[in-house]
């Protein structure tokens, strides 16, 4: 039997940042995946700025800076009427704040290396196979090993298993409307740094650099505009009505492999009027109708609140 303080299901970054969290501070971890590390991961491989307090918090803020990225000054948003804007990212405290192009399959096995380094004790290629609630904690089966722990932490992504088996998960979840794609194109020197947003009926996509020449093409498009397609051409043919994200796939060198997965969804969203209001318009391109482009954007965020 092995006793542990807490077991944290999924490697993610939110359950290997809650394993080193807990690792530092002296806490037992086990930290499992049922996938192996380093893992593929459908995702628009963008790193938020934002993020830079977290990763100084967690350790890695310079292994980070020191993965293989693209960097990322700006973002830019398009609509299907050819309407666009662009926007800086603020400065704090006379430094550029960048955003990174980087790979989650980079980024997730930084973490949890972290993890393992402050102690926390990783199982990959892992699952739970059974787990009962007991008096002071958790009962689990893992591997034909008996555990036990005082806080079991399902970190186990957007369709959790823990949340499954404790009945926590709720209809919104389950019925996920949108389907979430992934490419990776060969077309350097496109985004100009850019962390670019295009729109188009029934979904948007995002395109980051990688900082290889490559890019990561993240989509999520609505279930029901999709019917039973899932073929990159058709899924192509969808995105090309935006004429932005036309030229970028034309000009692109050899489309990899269309990932897909599903269910997708996204957490109502509080929209704040400030955005329209100045700060968030301050660093648009002059000649372009930063009005109307808002309202799309605000009913774009409101579409994927339904
Ligand atoms: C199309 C798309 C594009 C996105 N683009 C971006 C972006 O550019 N930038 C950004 O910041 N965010 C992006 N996101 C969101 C981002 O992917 C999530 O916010 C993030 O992955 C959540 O992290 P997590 O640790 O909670 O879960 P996950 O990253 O999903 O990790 C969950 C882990 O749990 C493991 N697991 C699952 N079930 C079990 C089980 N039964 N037993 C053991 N292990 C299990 C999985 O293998 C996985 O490793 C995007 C999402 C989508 C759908």
């Amino acid at each position: 039997m092995k006793l542990f303080d807490a077991v944290i299901v999924g490697a993610g970054p939110a359950g290997s940042a809650t394993a080193i969290g807990l690792a530092r501070r002296g806490y037992n971890v086990a930290l499992i995946d049922k996938q192996n590390f380093p893992r593929e991961k459908l995702c628009g491989d963008f790193v938020n700025p934002i993020n830079w307090g977290v990763f100084a918090d967690l350790g890695v803020a310079d292994r980070v800076r020191a993965a293989p990225h693209g960097e990322v000054t700006r973002f830019r948003i398009t609509n299907c009427s050819g309407r666009e804007a662009e926007a800086r990212f603020r400065s704090r405290e006379f430094e550029p704040w960048i955003g990174l192009g980087l790979r989650r399959a980079v980024l997730d096995q930084l973490l949890v290396e972290r993890a393992a380094e402050l102690g926390a004790v990783t199982h990959l290629s892992c699952r739970i196979e059974k787990l009962c609630r007991i008096a002071h904690g958790w009962d689990l089966k893992i591997k034909e090993e008996s555990w036990q722990a005082k806080v079991l932490i399902g970190a186990d992504g957007r369709n959790s298993w823990v949340a499954q088996q404790l009945g926590l998960n709720r209809s919104a979840a389950i019925q996920g409307r949108s389907v979430g794609f992934q490419s990776r194109l060969r077309c350097a020197g496109m985004t100009r740094r850019q962390i670019q947003i295009h729109l188009f009926p029934g979904g948007y996509a995002g395109i980051v650099e990688l900082g290889d020449g490559t890019i990561t093409l993240g989509m999520a498009i609505e279930k029901r505009r999709l019917g039973r397609e899932r073929g990159a051409d058709f899924v192509f043919n969808k995105l090309a009505q935006n004429t932005y994200l036309k030229e970028i796939i034309e000009r692109s060198n050899g489309a990899a492999q269309l990932s897909s997965v599903y269910p997708v969804y996204f957490r109502k969203r509080r929209y704040r009027p400030c955005a329209a209001g100045g700060r968030c318009g301050a660093g648009l391109r002059a000649g372009h109708r930063r009005r109307d482009l808002l309202r799309d954007a605000q009913r774009f965020a409101r579409s994927r609140d339904d």
